[in-house]
Parts: C-alpha cells; structure tokens; sequence
C-alpha cells in the first residue's frame, strides 16, 4: 500500500503552512454558529464570490443551521499577477433579485477592499433587508478602501497565500489549508 497522502501532506510548492485544516474547520464551525444565532427566525441569502470563495462557501452554508438560499456572483480577478490591479468587473452576475432578502456576502480574502466595496455597494443599491459580509481571512494592511467585516475568520499578514478556495494562476485551489507560495514557484512562472 503507498505511504503518500496527497491531501494532507503539505504540496511540494509550499513554503510554510499559516492555517491549518483543522484551525480552518474550527473557525467555520463558529462561524457558522456566531450566523445562525444573528439570524435565528429569519432565512438568509448566502451570495459567494467566485471563484475563491466556493470552497469557504460550502463549509460555512453547512455550518448554518437557519435555511439559506445560495447566489453566485464572478468578478474580474487580478489574472496572473499577485498585486491588485484596482479594477473591478462583474463577468457573471447573480440570478436572483435580492430585494428584501438578509443577503450575506461570502468572501475568501478582503486585500484592497476594493473587490468587496464594489459588490457591497452594488447589492446595496438592489434595496435588501439587510446586508452583511463574512470574509475567511482579512490582511488588514492592504486596504485602499473602508470595507466593514462582519464575520471575520482570519487576520493575516501581508503576504499572498494559496489553498482552500484561493489560488495562483487558478493552481491550488484544492489545498485543504492556506499556506505561502515557495518563491521558486513565482520566480518559475515569471521566467
Ligand atoms: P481586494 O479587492 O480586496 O484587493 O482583493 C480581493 C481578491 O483578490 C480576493 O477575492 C482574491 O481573489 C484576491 N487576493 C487578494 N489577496 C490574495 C492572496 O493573498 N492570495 C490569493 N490567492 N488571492 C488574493
């Protein structure tokens, strides 16, 4: 029988690990908890950001325990760098109107704000009960633009992290904890 354990040993291309699975899996249960209770006898509209937050998104509906409904929405991402570009895009709008509905955006990393500024405002203007946010991970240092985090999972240090919904150039989205790039990965695809 082989030894290798693709999914829990760490990828040959990372550096160091800064969320675990475990501490991941631990944060989103309280989450989850934390939300239910806010919402307790109200229904909720869980809107996700694609693509990064489709992992985050699926471990936190399932932490939930008041009956949501799921909206995706895919903005324009920073393409093959790993610095913000400033410029916001919506290339696939939600499918449902959000008028009157508690509508809570799920987002896996707020860097910038700008991502998240742009959308929070945006939905706004659709006239929902209420609107909030919850962010798995925030680097504070980053901001450009005032956003406020409602649901918090992490607070990281500026440095760009892969894995669990968050990618390079589309690549290690499927990590099940987030960790940072070794620089050879970048210095390879730069060269
Ligand atoms: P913001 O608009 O807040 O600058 O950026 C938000 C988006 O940028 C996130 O949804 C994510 O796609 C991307 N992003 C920001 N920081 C990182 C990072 O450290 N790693 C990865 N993979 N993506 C990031």
């Amino acid at each position: 029988m082989s030894d290798l354990h693709p999914v829990t040993d760490i990828h040959p291309d990372i550096d160091r690990i800064l969320i675990s699975q475990e501490e991941i899996n631990a944060r989103i249960a309280e989450l989850g908890a934390q939300i239910s209770a806010d919402y307790q006898g109200e229904e909720l509209l869980l809107v996700c950001i694609l693509k990064g937050a489709f992992v985050f998104m699926a471990d936190l509906a399932r932490a939930i325990t008041v009956p949501v409904q799921t909206g995706f929405i895919a903005v324009s991402s920073y393409g093959h760098s790993t610095q913000s570009s400033g410029v916001v895009r919506i290339m696939k709008d939600l499918d449902q109107s959000v008028e009157g509905q508690n509508v809570l955006i799920v987002e896996d990393i707020v860097d910038t704000g700008l991502t998240l500024a742009y959308i929070a405002s945006l939905l706004h203007d659709r006239h929902p009960k209420s609107l909030k946010i919850c962010a798995l991970t925030n680097k504070p240092q980053c901001r450009k633009k005032e956003v406020t985090i409602d649901y918090c999972g992490f607070v990281l240090p500026n440095e760009f992290v892969v894995g669990y919904g968050l990618d390079y150039q589309d690549y290690y989205r499927n990590l099940p904890y987030i960790g940072v790039l070794k620089p050879s990965r970048y210095a390879q695809s730069h060269g």
